[in-house]
């Protein structure tokens, strides 16, 4: 095997493995993330040459673990990092940012990123077939980039999951296995039908299971993208939306590479997680003070992180409690508020997960454990347009009128009648 720059280690024994289709260590089961030859890497990285690079994430190629001539044929990434001062003044935050990971990604969520990275290994490991066990946002990248990659896809589903992200896997013409369970049974069955291929049965890449090591590494991006956004410097606080836990911690990985590579200059920041009441058995060991996730039974409308048994929850914790961060979680309700304050304050529509970001935001800013002056960045990680279901019940249909100017007069009288007194007064300060 040829020398890379990358490899496979065991993150609690720290036996390392040649690169290859696997997640877990032989010896003790744990599991298993792609190291760096930092010493190397230091020498060939700048930010010059990173800036050098087309906006997208594949300008910190290096800090990927791509195959050798690897060649994309996606542009993913590099999406906005914007100030959101009507939401921070609602919520009372003077300096708050938006990752914005709803738009500018092939399938608009983050889910893009690990998929990008875990398909580049699929073709090089040899697979001609990819698969995964998703709550929905990675179904749809996996099943749109196999299309672009001319890969065959295999997408195991909870049988119940939103109708836009099963319509939005189906027309990429992946084939779609829906599954009378919830996540974590769609879960163990792929891990059954993963381990299938060891023995040369099944010769697919499942990228959050055979591949997972890889495709979590693409989350990293995240990270990389907020730190040069805000001119090469850290932030003071992230809050991130959690399911298996992954994101949060590859954020975290992302900061400590760039401090180790002297990209950025050391500064603490400290992690939040937000997760729905519904589902929270990351946050509710937070607050509970204990090291042990709680397996639970997941009951939110926030499906994208509804994951009960999440496989990097106790790394989650870690990175969170170590940091001097918390987690918080939100209801059901106050999710699909949440949504509509951030469209309404900022014009961006986010889906559940979104909800989820900034619901939590606001509790921990009530709580005091962000503080108003400090720089937050919520992670806004995927697109209202594949969660309209939750607002179904929110609006009513406007009465259509005639195309008359004296119809659009009177239609516009009782409109402004009808507007609350609060929303004149504030019109007539402005
Ligand atoms: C998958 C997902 C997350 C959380 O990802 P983990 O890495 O599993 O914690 C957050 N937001 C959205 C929209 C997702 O689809």
């Amino acid at each position: 095997m040829e020398t890379s720059t990358y490899h496979l280690r065991c993150r609690e024994c720290g036996k390392t493995f040649d690169n290859q289709p696997r997640s877990y260590c032989e010896d003790c089961f744990s599991p298993l993330e792609v190291t760096y030859d930092y010493d190397s890497l230091r020498s060939r990285v700048s930010r010059d040459v990173i800036a050098s690079r087309a906006p997208n994430m594949w300008r910190y190629r290096e800090l990927l673990p791509l195959p050798a001539e690897y060649q994309p044929s996606l542009p993913v990434g590099f999406t906005p990092l914007v100030s959101a001062p009507r939401l921070g003044d609602k919520i009372g935050s003077r300096r708050l940012l938006i990752k914005n990971d709803a738009v500018c990604l092939p399938t608009l969520s983050f889910k893009d990123r690990v998929v990008a990275v875990a398909l580049a290994n699929a073709r090089s490991f040899g697979f001609d077939t990819v698969a995964c066990s998703s709550t929905g946002n990675l179904a749809n990248s996996v099943a749109a980039q196999a299309a672009r990659e001319g890969l065959k896809a295999w997408i195991f589903i909870p049988s119940d999951l939103e109708p836009a992200k099963i319509l939005g896997t189906q027309v990429y013409g992946a084939e779609v296995v829906r599954i009378n369970g919830n996540y974590d049974h769609v879960n163990r069955l792929c891990s059954q039908i993963a381990d299938g291929h060891l023995s040369g049965e099944r010769p697919w890449g499942f990228v959050n299971v055979n591949l997972r090591p890889y495709y979590a590494e693409g989350s990293k991006t995240v990270g990389y993208e907020i730190a040069e956004q805000l001119g090469w410097q850290l932030p003071d606080n992230v809050v991130v939306p959690m399911a298996g836990g992954s994101l949060i911690t590859k954020i975290k990985k992302a900061f400590d590479e760039l401090i180790l590579l002297k990209l950025v200059d050391p500064k603490p920041v400290k992690f939040f997680g937000a997760q729905a009441t519904g589902c929270s058995p990351i946050s509710t060991a937070i607050k509970q003070y204990s090291n042990e996730i709680e397996p639970q039974r997941p009951k939110t409308i926030a499906r994208s992180l509804a994951i009960g048994n999440p496989a990097d929850g106790p790394y989650a914790l870690k990175a969170i409690t170590k940091s001097g961060g918390w987690a918080e979680d939100i209801s059901d309700p106050e999710v699909v508020e949440s949504i509509q304050l951030l469209a309404e304050s900022e014009g961006i529509f986010t889906e559940t997960a979104g909800g989820v970001t900034v619901g939590a935001a606001r509790k921990l800013i009530h709580q005091d454990r962000i503080l108003p002056d400090e720089t937050t960045v919520l992670c806004i990680t995927g697109n209202g347009l594949k969660t309209t279901d939750v607002l179904a019940n929110a609006y009513e249909a406007e009465p259509a009128i005639a195309t008359k100017l004296s119809e659009f007069e009177s239609y516009i009288a009782t409109r402004v009648a009808a507007l609350p007194a609060v929303a004149e007064t504030q019109s007539l300060a402005v």
